[in-house]
């Protein structure tokens, strides 16, 4: 599980706007994104503990990847969305 920090998840949304991955919402905090050059799959969820902020991506990155960047987007408008304050 990796946490996630405003630096690190900017440059994760930063590479995912350059990747364009497509985000599918599998259901709250969970995200299928797939790469639409190479076609590779991965699955990302988020997770809050203690009002810090995880998530988890089936990708071999050991760090907050594009992935993780690009689902964060749908995962804010969805967590609004449920009247939750924060993603
Ligand atoms: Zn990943």
């Amino acid at each position: 599980m990796l946490e996630i920090t405003k630096e690190n998840i900017e440059k994760a949304i930063e590479k995912a706007r350059a990747t364009k991955p497509k985000v599918k919402v599998l259901e709250f905090r969970r995200y299928a994104v797939t790469n639409k050059t190479t076609g590779a799959n991965y699955e990302v969820s988020f997770t809050k503990i203690g009002g810090k902020k995880f998530a988890d991506c089936s990708c071999p990155a050991t760090k907050i990847c594009y992935h993780i960047g690009a689902s964060i987007g749908a995962h804010i408008v969805l967590a609004e969305q449920m009247h939750t304050a924060t993603a």
